[in-house]
């Protein structure tokens, strides 16, 4: 039986999500997403500029995927290499996403370590991160692609929705991080693994303590005052890094795997009715910390954003005090209309949506 990925999401990544997803104008930039990108397009790419791994090509990777997909409930992905010196991995697409690891992530890291990164990436997999990450990268990473002028022409990106997007992208790697520590059954690789990323790259022969690393993670939380945890939220939510700390993924790993919880999903145990993890928990009643059983105060992203929380049975409004009133119609066909003068759609196709949309 595979991993329940509803059991062993981070809360952060649920909270985060849902306060990006109520943020005024996030269906639009989804629908504006949607109607640009094309998954075809993305494999077509990944056949034509990166090396597919199989069967019959670097075979010692590609068989590293299938037992993990299997822990983690999901169809074996497509998984290629691309050269690129950065150690990286990604996963891309929606309906059928795929992995691609770096040269330099082969380079860098000893080879019993590629399947927790595997298993981090196949955990994104499972916990349907794969569309909105892959938007995060075309969309906000800052590389001039055409999806993100477009989108950021069509004024659909504001600060606020690319604050929270950068946000929840990181929280979520939280939860792929929890996916790759129950496949390997231990936090200690995926600890290694965020010491490596951090720049203990195979080469470097002198001897490396994982150990003081941690203890570095534990300095850094002694050195925040107040509620640590969200305080390190904070900071990913300021900073401009794409993924969270390495020291705090490394002592994140490391609370989980001491968890009642992880030990639960690990040995198939059903949980407790009071212990099921609550939709509706703000960001710090889980995960439970056997060194912090305090509950600090919720960590309120739309605060921080300057956004009112909003009821979620009533329709996206602006929560500031917006100009003239726009229908959600109205705000469609304008995208559109940016689409039409950037000669992405004809004028006639937009006078068509104009018709859908407004009824003229
Ligand atoms: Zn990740």
């Amino acid at each position: 039986m595979s991993f329940d990925p509803e059991r062993y999401t981070h809360d952060s990544d649920r909270s985060a999500l849902k306060a990006l997803q109520s943020i005024p104008g996030f269906s639009l930039l989804i629908k504006g997403f949607m109607n640009l990108w094309n998954e075809p397009q993305e494999r077509i790419l990944n056949m034509s500029t990166r090396i597919k791994l199989g069967e019959n090509q670097m075979k010692k990777y590609y068989d590293m995927l299938p037992p993990i997909c299997e822990k983690l409930g999901i169809p074996v992905p497509d998984l290629y290499l691309e050269l690129d010196v950065k150690p990286n991995a990604y996963t891309y697409g929606d309906s059928n996403p795929f992995i691609v690891l770096t040269s330099g992530l082969l380079k860098a890291l000893p080879e019993d370590l590629i399947p927790t990164i595997l298993a981090h990436e196949c955990g994104h997999i499972a916990c349907h991160h794969a569309l909105y990450r892959t938007m995060g990268r075309l969309v906000l990473s800052g590389a001039s692609t055409a999806i993100s002028s477009v989108i950021k022409l069509g004024g659909l990106l504001t600060v606020p929705l690319q604050v929270a997007f950068y946000y929840w992208m990181r929280c979520s790697e939280f939860s792929a991080d929890r996916a790759a520590v129950l496949c390997d059954g231990t936090a200690s690789k995926m600890q290694e693994v965020c010491m490596r990323l951090a720049g203990w790259d195979k080469d470097i022969m002198a001897d490396a303590n994982i150990d003081a690393f941690l203890q570095q993670a534990a300095d850094y939380k002694e050195m925040i005052n107040g509620s640590a945890w969200n305080k390190t939220l904070e900071y990913m939510i300021m900073s401009q890094i794409s993924h969270p700390l390495t020291a705090v993924r490394a002592m994140e790993c490391g609370e989980w795997a001491k968890s009642d919880l992880f030990n639960r999903i690990l040995n198939g145990i059903p949980d407790p009715a009071e212990a099921k993890p609550a939709e509706e928990a703000p960001v710090n009643d889980a995960p439970a910390s056997p060194a912090e059983p305090q509950k600090p105060e919720p960590f309120d992203i739309l605060g921080l954003l300057g956004l009112k929380k909003q009821d979620e049975d009533k329709p996206e409004q602006p929560t500031v005090q917006a100009a003239p009133v726009e229908t959600e119609a109205e705000k469609e066909l304008r995208w559109y209309r940016k689409m039409a003068e950037e000669g992405l759609i004809t004028w006639d196709q937009y006078e068509q949506k104009k018709k859908e949309l407004l009824g003229e």
